[in-house]
Formats: C-alpha cells, sequence, structure tokens
C-alpha cells in the first residue's frame, strides 16, 4: 500500500513529462522530468537526513513529522519507539526494586567481573569493606592477604573468617561463588556468633575432659596400687577413702553438668510453686553449718521473708550454692549472713561472707563455665567450676540476675534479684509487690 502511495508523486510527474512532450516537444518534457526528479531526490535526502539525526539521539529528540507514506512510516516508528521506552521504563522499576531489596541485606554483596574488578555492590559491602567506587580491583578494597590467596586460588570451597577494620569485635566470613563468564559474587557475612559459640564448644569439651582426666587418673593409679601390692589394713582403708573421694568429685561434676545441660535446655521454669524462702533459707543456714563445721557464724537476718513465684527445686540449688561457696571461701571464724530485701521493686535474697573476696578482673568472668580465681583451692574444697554458671542459669530462667560484688580480702555479697512480679508477699512497706 505504502509502496504504490509513494509511486504517486514520480508517476504524477512522469503523467506532467508526458503531456509537456505532446505540447511543446522533447526538450520542454526532458527539463520537467530532470527538475521532477532533482526536486523529489532532494525531498527524500532531507528526510533522510532528519531520520538519521533523530536515530543518533532517540530519546532526546522528537521524532520528525512528515506527510505521506514518511508520515505513515514514522508514524509506526513512533510506536514502536513507545513501546520500547515503556518496556524499558518497567525494567529499570523492577531493577531498582531489586536494589533497594538487596540493599537491605544484612549481607555484603559484591559482583566481581573476570579480571576481579567490581562491578557493582551493596550498601552493606560498600560500608564493610569501604567500597567508594567500582570498576576497581577488589583486593584494593579487600586486602587481607587470606582472602587475596582464596581469591587467586580459583577454589571457593574454603572461605575465610576473618577481622575487618570497619567492624572491630567482629568475623566476617567472605565466600566467593564463581557466576556467569568468569565473574564473581563475594557474600560477606558476620560469623561473629557462631565462631564464638563454635569456640565455646570447643573450650567445654577440653574442660570437661581435663576435669575428669585428674579424678580418673588418681582412682587409677590408687587401683593399680591396691592390686600390687600387699598393704596393711590401714592403707587399704586411706587408699580406698582417696578412690571414694575422687569418685564423688566426678559425680558432683556430672550431676552439675546435667543440671547446666537441662537448664540450658529450657527457656523458663517447668514447674513453679509458692516457694516458702522462710523455711527454705532456715533449713539451707542449717545445712550449711553442718558444712561449716562450727568453724562459721551463719546467720538469717530477716525474718519476714515473703512467698516466691519459682521452681523449688532451683531457687534451693542457687541458694544452696552460694552458700556452700560463702563456707568454702571464707577462713574460720567468718560471718555469713543471708539477708532478703525490697530494692527498686525488685525482691532481693543476698549471700554475704566476710570471706577471701574476689579481684574486681574476675568479676565479669565469674559465672562463666569452668571460669576459677583458684583453681587448686576450687579442686581442694570439691568445686567443680559450675555452680556460679548453674545460679546465673536459674536466675535467667527466673527472669531476674545474679549479682555479684566484692573487695579483696574482705568478703563477697552475692544477690539474687527476682523480679517484682514473682514476689507473692511482700514485706510492710512493699505493698507494690503484691500481686
Ligand atoms: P567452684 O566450684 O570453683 O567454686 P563456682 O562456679 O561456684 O565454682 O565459682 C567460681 C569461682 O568463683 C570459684 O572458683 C571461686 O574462685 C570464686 N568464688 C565463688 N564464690 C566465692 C566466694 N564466696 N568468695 C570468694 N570467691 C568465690
Amino acid at each position: 500500500m505504502i509502496g504504490l502511495r509513494a509511486m504517486m508523486i514520480p508517476l504524477a510527474a512522469l503523467a506532467i513529462g508526458l503531456a509537456l512532450h505532446a505540447l511543446f516537444g522533447p526538450v520542454a518534457a526532458a527539463g520537467w522530468l530532470a527538475l521532477a526528479l532533482l526536486a523529489i531526490a532532494g525531498l527524500q535526502a532531507f528526510r533522510l537526513a532528519r531520520l538519521h539525526q533523530w536515530a543518533a539521539l532517540p530519546r532526546q529528540r522528537d521524532l520528525p513529522q512528515a506527510y505521506g507514506a514518511w508520515g505513515r512510516m514514522l508514524d509506526r516508528i513512533g510506536r514502536f519507539a513507545r513501546q520500547e521506552q515503556q518496556s524499558r521504563d518497567e525494567l529499570n522499576e523492577e531493577l531498582g526494586q531489586l536494589h533497594a531489596a538487596v540493599d537491605q541485606l544484612p549481607d555484603g554483596l559484591t559482583l566481581i567481573d573476570r579480571f576481579d574488578q567490581i562491578e557493582w555492590c551493596n550498601n552493606a559491602a560498600a560500608e564493610l569493606h569501604g567500597i567508594f567506587a567500582t570498576g576497581r580491583p577488589v583486593h584494593h578494597f579487600v586486602r587481607q592477604p587470606e582472602f587475596v590467596d582464596y581469591l587467586d586460588s580459583g577454589n571457593f570451597a574454603r572461605p575465610p573468617v576473618i577481622a575487618l577494620a570497619s567492624r572491630p569485635g567482629r568475623l566476617y566470613e567472605l565466600r566467593l561463588h564463581a557466576v556467569g563468564d568468569g565473574g564473581k559474587l563475594l557474600i560477606t557475612r558476620d560469623v561473629t556468633e557462631h565462631a564464638k559459640l563454635d569456640s565455646m564448644r570447643k573450650d567445654f569439651v577440653a574442660n570437661v575432659s581435663h576435669e575428669i582426666r585428674t579424678p580418673v587418673t588418681v582412682i587409677g593409679g590408687f587401683a593399680e596400687t591396691l592390686l600390687e601390692l600387699e598393704l596393711d589394713e590401714a592403707a587399704r582403708r586411706e587408699y580406698l577413702a582417696m578412690i571414694l573421694k575422687q569418685s564423688q568429685t566426678m559425680q558432683r561434676l556430672v550431676d552439675d553438668l546435667l543440671t547446666l545441660s537441662s537448664l540450658e535446655n529450657a527457656s523458663a521454669p517447668a514447674q513453679e510453686d509458692d516457694v516458702d524462702l522462710h523455711a527454705m533459707a532456715q533449713g539451707l543456714a542449717e545445712e550449711a553449718r553442718i558444712l561449716s563445721q562450727g568453724r562459721h557464724t551463719i546467720e538469717l537476718r530477716i525474718n519476714n521473708f515473703p512467698a516466691l513465684r519459682a521452681n523449688t527445686a532451683q531457687i534451693e540449688s542457687a541458694i544452696r550454692n552460694l552458700l556452700t561457696n560463702a563456707v568454702r571461701y571464707t577462713p574460720q571464724g567468718g560471718r555469713i549472713t543471708i539477708d532478703w530485701r525490697i530494692r527498686d521493686g525488685f525482691g532481693e535474697l543476698r549471700v554475704s561472707d566476710t570471706g577471701i573476696g574476689i579481684a574486681a578482673e574476675h568479676l565479669p568472668r565469674l559465672a562463666e563455665r569452668f571460669y576459677r580465681v583458684d583453681r587448686g583451692r576450687s579442686r581442694e574444697t570439691g568445686g567443680t567450676g559450675l555452680g556460679l554458671a548453674i545460679v546465673k542459669h536459674i536466675m535467667s530462667q527466673h527472669g531476674g540476675q545474679l549479682r555479684i560484688e566484692s573487695i579483696p580480702a574482705q568478703g563477697s555479697m552475692f544477690t539474687l534479684r527476682f523480679p517484682g512480679r514473682r514476689v507473692l508477699e511482700a514485706p510492710p512497706g512493699s505493698e507494690h509487690l503484691r500481686p
């Protein structure tokens, strides 16, 4: 159709040429045809030039206008250009959403080309590695030798875990994935907690093995001696007593480990009772007196202990641990006190002693598993190094806290701090704590 219409003007010029030939002869006809051809060719060249000009920068210029066949063809080109622009806009919008989502990720993502130059990165990667421009080699920003070796090795199975200057105290895994034709995606992930747990697990296994090795060696040694040597009755009894003592130490360790493990497997006490704190403290003070064998003065300072909404066995175990420690770490003649008070809406049960005390630098770590100030003294007195860890777990299950204050050579105070909602009968003057 367009082809036919485009031929109209040349055909009309030809018809006029033929008419001129009939009227004025061949010279006039040839002159006309030459002029007409020149005009047509000039017009086409002009339109082509304008189209060419537009095609060079189609998004910045308007499509040229024309009539007739050119007009219709330009309309079609215009429609096509608009559709193409629309799909490009949609694509850009989707890409923008994708970038925004990727920028929200806590992991750093960095796209690296086959020449190890950075093509793109998200916000997290820019902040973690200080990437301020793309098109530069990745090792300009990630300089750690472990990463450079990993990148060069081409084997990405074992990503390095390294510290970054931008985040002191934290550890990051830098994992590469091959993408496309020689490109790589670098994922930078915070693995601090994971690494901490891993090292805690290793420490724990090492500690337990160490704790068990000593009694097992002693038991083995004495048993061998008993088998091999002819001993008199007194020596035999002495060796058997040593074996019994070591096996009791192991028993305590196993019991404490099981207690800790069951505490760690639950976030709240399985059962809650109305604990009569007064009766409990009296009974435990009596136990402590037996343990002390008259070497200490042990007193209950307050008579009106409240009832506590808590797990009886756990609270008893926590207070027993504190009292046992007070007896073990207080020299003869010392005083051990148990008291109760309401402070800032919390109920506080305190066990204080006039014992050897603890230097300030040990206080933050005292409730860690197997942490001891004086390993020898702890072992001598039958300690497992787990007592305070158990107390801390019990308190956290009850939504409370274990607080420790101490002055070396003067004494210590261990406070079990319970949230007010657990205190069922408050002493006079603390009515707000009543449920
Ligand atoms: P252990 O079985 O070694 O006593 P704990 O977890 O009960 O383990 O206590 C950890 C460490 O805290 C002890 O080894 C000891 O050094 C210190 N400690 C605990 N209670 C007292 C206290 N009343 N006075 C001085 N030091 C204490």
